[in-house]
């Protein structure tokens, strides 16, 4: 029977070490503060931009929530986000995805300043990443990692197999592990035989999107297993991508949905904006 990793335990570490550190840069004058914009009426991404809000007010970040019509004008948010750049009383900005189809996505992204993309999606950031030189991790990757490090497992020398290739998942994560030297297998949808790679794996994260996903038979006996996956199960209840009740018979390790990967997505994010704020402090 695996043993549960508990990120929400783990996330309330990381919550409170920055915390305390948020304090000590109170004292010194330091204010510490992300802006989050969101673009129209999305329930979901209302969800997330509440749930992030929470959590700054938490650490004792501030938090400044910029609402913006769904009809605003791609050159009208750019120009939102210049003056976020240019403000120095904002340390990091965020972008709550996706967009309304009519803006372009990768150009917004791509202006918001490196050192305020405390998501790390910006190109500068993802190249930092490659060459394992970042001033931010992405927040998901990267709170996979510190699960994976809760397990006392070491990444090095392991088959680690990542199941998606999405820019904000998929790829980042796949490059941390190689970071940690980890023999990293990236699997997607045109994937031949997928449980051939699953059964290999030492560390399996799945960051795909379908519920009951990856099933016992697809795990190899002992391993770790990450469920990034956030779906909506037959009775409209939260689930992952891991057919949870069957993979824990087998796994070694194993994380929750809900409880597992989506709580330390928030957390990082917070060590992240508390990390722009040091940076931009410094420099
Ligand atoms: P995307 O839809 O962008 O990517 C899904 C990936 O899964 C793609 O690379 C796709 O392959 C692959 N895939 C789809 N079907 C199969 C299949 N049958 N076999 C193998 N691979 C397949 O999703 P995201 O990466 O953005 O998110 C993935 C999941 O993680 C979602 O459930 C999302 O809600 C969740 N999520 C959770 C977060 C958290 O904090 N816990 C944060 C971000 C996301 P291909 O590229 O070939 O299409």
């Amino acid at each position: 029977m695996a043993q549960l990793i508990d990120g929400r335990s783990i996330s309330d570490k990381i919550k409170n070490n920055v915390k305390i550190e948020v304090e000590n840069l109170k004292k010194s004058g330091i204010g510490v503060c992300l802006a989050v914009v969101l673009v129209g009426n999305d329930p979901a991404s209302k969800i997330y931009v509440k749930n992030k809000r929470i959590a700054c007010e938490k650490v004792g970040i501030v938090s400044k929530e910029i609402v913006l019509d769904e009809k605003i004008s791609e050159s009208e948010l750019l120009s939102v986000i210049s003056n976020l750049n240019t403000d120095s009383k904002i340390n990091g900005i965020l972008v709550q995805l996706p967009l309304p189809k009519h803006l372009n996505e990768t150009k917004v992204i791509n202006s918001i300043d490196p050192l305020k993309d405390v998501d790390a999606f910006c190109p500068v950031n993802v190249g930092k990443i490659m060459i394992g030189k970042c001033d931010f991790l992405p927040c998901t990757p990267a709170g996979v990692l510190d699960l994976i490090d809760s397990t006392g497992v070491s990444v090095c020398g392991k088959n680690c197999v990542v199941i998606g290739r999405s820019n904000i998942v998929g790829k980042p994560m796949a490059m941390l592990l190689l970071n940690r030297s980890g023999t990293v297998t990236v699997c997607h949808s045109r994937t031949k035989d997928l449980k051939s790679f699953t059964q290999n794996a030492d560390i399996l994260i799945s960051a795909v999107g379908i519920s009951k996903f990856v099933k016992a038979d697809m795990v190899k006996p002992g391993a770790i297993v990450i469920d990034v996956g956030i779906n909506r199960g037959e009775n409209g209840q939260i689930c992952g991508d891991v057919d949870f009740e069957g993979v824990k018979e087998v796994a070694g390790y194993i994380t929750p949905v809900p409880g597992g990967v989506g709580p330390m997505t928030i957390a990082k994010l917070m060590e992240n904006a508390l990390k722009a704020a040091k940076i931009q402090f410094e420099s």
